[in-house]
């Protein structure tokens, strides 16, 4: 086998890896993750990590799931693709829709499925205005998003996400996506309240929906909870008053799960944890614990409805729309995540015991606020707590302090100076507390490189 240095080697030349700068590696190259179980990792020089971020906020199931690997394997001796095209379907994607409906909203019972979650979000692109067309409203074209959200990386993802640094690579966003604030209070609340500026960032809603004109708004998109963003949890208030922007003019509510969803916030989905009824939910990640590639796009009755009854055919589908090994193997682990009761523990036991110890974290003087809901969870670096500011060289602290967590068994993640959690939903209370425990070591090394 090769060792580290040759796998990193080849790697550097052969390898374009998303979202990451070479020439910033330094000396230590790229980590080669081989194996997991559990919530551990370990690396090609054995070194073993508590992966709090359960991948890219996927592995809901925990790694090593032995049964999803028999599952794929009988599936693709019995059937390894067929196509869900032109009036064929087969077993594993007839069963997956169903489970899929039984553990959504009451009123969403039909999903579209597609490869991820960036090729669910084009497929909401088109649906949306696929649906305001055959109401004779062809005007309505316009999506708001928000400022700091992640919606994928195609072109219509990366233009309904609102992080600049995408739009800035390949002149996004296209036309017809526009954005407003987003309900980050540590960073933008200034002198308000939480409740005061959760009301204040709905209210963009309502007044970018008047400056466009009602007339030409499709639909507004927002993930329950902001994730790549920072983990920005919205004061109380911001839904609510969301929802009764929403209510009062005629413009369709698209709820990205694709984080959220099977299990994240101890409910099914993060739509449920706020009381939302989304017309369209883009799924991925947990839909299959990460074991293999599947997103859809679940569908409420209203859009389902026109759809079915006025739409004819929708021209638009991927090779791979509900794949029937990786449909299998999501089927599998929804029923895992459920029968075993995985995401009812998140809600009474897990989530309260992870965002208690979580919390205790806030007396660490680099510490500015502490927030989170299930199993999820964010800490905001400062160096003044009354002031919410940031140390000068911006960014730079999280990714000191990350890469502290790297070298000492923890995978945690910086979005700027915004630390991050996600970790499997099997994790257990004792491995809650290494998970702190780490954290906070992890923090105090932060400091002292820093001086404070
Ligand atoms: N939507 C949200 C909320 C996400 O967090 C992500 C990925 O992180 C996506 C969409 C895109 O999903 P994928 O990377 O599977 O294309």
């Amino acid at each position: 086998a090769l060792d580290t240095a040759q796998l990193q080697a080849l790697d550097r030349e052969h390898h374009l890896h998303p979202f990451t700068d070479f020439k910033q590696l330094g000396e230590e190259g790229t980590r080669v993750i081989e194996r997991a179980e559990g919530i551990y990792l370990w690396d090609s020089n054995g070194n073993k990590m508590l992966d709090a971020m359960a991948g890219l906020w996927c592995v809901n199931i925990g790694y090593g799931r032995k049964e999803l690997a028999e599952v794929a394997y009988e599936q693709m001796q019995q059937l390894p693709f067929y196509n869900a095209f032109f009036k064929t379907t087969h077993p594993p994607a007839i069963d997956l829709a169903k489970l899929i409906s039984e553990v959504t909203p009451a009123h969403m019972n039909h999903v579209f499925f597609c490869g991820s979650g960036s090729e669910a979000n084009d497929t909401v692109f088109r649906m949306v205005r696929r649906y305001w067309d055959l109401k004779g409203k062809p005007n309505k074209k316009t999506f708001i998003s928000r400022i700091n959200a992640y919606h994928g990386s195609t072109v219509a993802g990366a233009s309904l996400g609102g992080m600049g640094y995408m739009h800035e690579q390949g002149d996004l966003p296209i036309p017809g996506i526009v954005h407003i604030a987003q309900p980050y209070w540590f960073k933008e609340g200034g002198d308000l309240s939480p409740e005061e500026f959760g009301i204040k960032a709905a209210q963009a809603l309502e007044e970018k929906i008047l400056e466009l004109g009602e007339d030409s708004v499709a639909a507004f998109i927002a993930e329950p909870i902001q994730g790549a963003g920072g983990v920005i949890v919205p004061p109380e208030t911001y839904w609510p008053e969301i929802k009764r922007i929403l209510d009062k003019y005629d413009i369709l509510l698209v709820v990205d799960e694709v984080i959220c969803g099977f299990g994240r916030t101890g409910h099914w989905f993060g739509s449920d944890y706020y009381g939302l009824k989304p017309d369209l939910m883009p799924i991925a990640k947990g839909l299959s614990s990460g074991y293999l590639p599947i997103g859809g796009v679940v569908v409420g009755e209203r859009v389902a409805e026109t759809l079915i009854e006025e739409g004819g055919d929708f021209n638009h589908g991927y090779t791979y729309s509900g794949h029937p090994v990786s449909a299998a193997v999501a089927a599998a682990n929804i029923r895992i995540l459920r029968d075993e009761g995985i995401v009812d523990r998140v809600r009474e036991e897990t989530g309260p015991y992870l965002q208690k110890r979580w919390r205790e974290l806030a007396d660490h003087p680099l510490v500015g606020e502490v927030r989170g809901v299930g199993l999820v969870g964010a800490l905001e670096l400062t160096n003044d707590k009354a002031a919410r500011t940031r140390f000068d060289d911006k960014g730079s602290t999280g990714t000191l302090c990350r890469d502290f967590c790297f070298n000492n068994g923890l995978v945690m993640r910086a979005t700027g100076d915004t630390m991050i959690i996600s970790p499997p939903l099997v994790i257990t209370k004792e491995e809650i507390d290494e998970l702190v425990e780490k954290a906070r070591y992890c923090l105090d090394l932060t400091a002292k490189e820093l001086g404070v």
